[in-house]
């Protein structure tokens, strides 16, 4: 039995106001993306106090809180005043990630107006759900300045150019991502659900030269993955570039901690993985 690490943060959760929660049916027509995902009752909604109480039962002393990948800057900013208002609830446990549509004129604004507000980056961006291309960057470089500007990560939502289907998928894959990253490589990116394979392409000494300020977050891994992933993504890009993350509510956080710890990860790089890079990258250290 191996020692529990001593700060564990989940970089990968979502979160909806109550009134989208209660009042889902009305919300499914508004949004595309959010219509073909939240259709199905078995994908849950949970509040604040939920993903406390699951953050206690698995021993997890942060979360970063994402809202969701509005096509409407409206919804966006609804969704963002209540993850301000739940982090200044909890603002020890509880952090968050501002969303916006890259294309917004107003996002710059947006984003300026969420980190004063406490927001530790933005995200989770969803090149489907928000009608971008990650492959047109000249689109995107609105959000990039704003965010260089602040220093704070994009965390990106990925898909697998292979493998199987399944809702939310999406197109965000990794030749488009790199297409992104070769027009800004400096801006840094938490590119989600472990980049959608974009690891494994890291074997090429080109693309490790566009990745060097991509981390990858585990969200959703279970389905995806064999819990090989851990040992391995960690040979390919290094322990200090990997940040664990549920995707909370989708997978249990008890459940995906224990399953990750139990993977073959080294014990000396749990701290980096499962906690103190999430803190370096999205400055959370001293309080979320
Ligand atoms: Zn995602």
């Amino acid at each position: 039995m191996r020692n529990p690490p001593p700060r564990v943060v989940d970089a990968h959760t979502h979160l909806f106001p109550a009134e989208i929660v209660t009042d889902r049916t009305s919300f499914l027509a508004r949004d595309g993306w959010f219509g073909e995902l939240y259709a199905s009752p078995s994908n849950v909604m949970v509040t604040p106090e939920d993903l406390i109480a699951s953050m206690d039962a698995a021993g997890i002393d942060v979360s970063v809180m994402c809202g969701w990948p509005w096509r409407d800057p409206g919804l966006c900013r609804i969704h963002n005043d209540f993850l301000a208002e739940v982090h200044a609830r909890f603002p020890e446990r509880l952090a968050w990630l501002a969303i916006v549509n890259p294309l917004d004129p107003a996002g710059a604004t947006e984003i300026a107006r969420c980190a004063r507000l406490g927001a530790v980056g933005v995200g989770e961006l969803n090149a489907d759900a928000q009608g971008f291309a990650w492959n047109d960057p000249a689109s995107l470089g609105n959000l990039v300045d704003a965010c260089a500007a602040l220093d704070i990560p994009i965390l990106i939502h990925c898909s697998e150019p292979v493998g199987h289907a399944y809702p939310g998928k999406g197109t965000a894959t990794p030749d488009r991502i790199l297409r992104f990253l070769e027009a800004w490589p400096d801006i840094q990116v938490v590119a989600a659900h472990w980049g959608g394979g974009l690891p494994f392409y890291e074997m090429m000494p080109e693309v490790a030269q566009l990745t060097a300020n991509v981390i990858y977050d585990s969200a959703a891994s279970t389905y995806l993955y064999t819990r090989d992933i851990f040992p391995i993504a960690e040979r390919l890009v290094g322990s200090r570039r990997i940040v664990f993350g549920s995707d909370y509510p989708l997978l249990n956080q008890k459940r995906f901690l224990k399953r990750t710890i139990s993977s073959s990860l080294v014990e000396s790089t749990w701290n980096d993985v499962l906690g103190g890079n999430a803190d370096r990258v999205f400055k959370l250290a001293g309080g979320a």
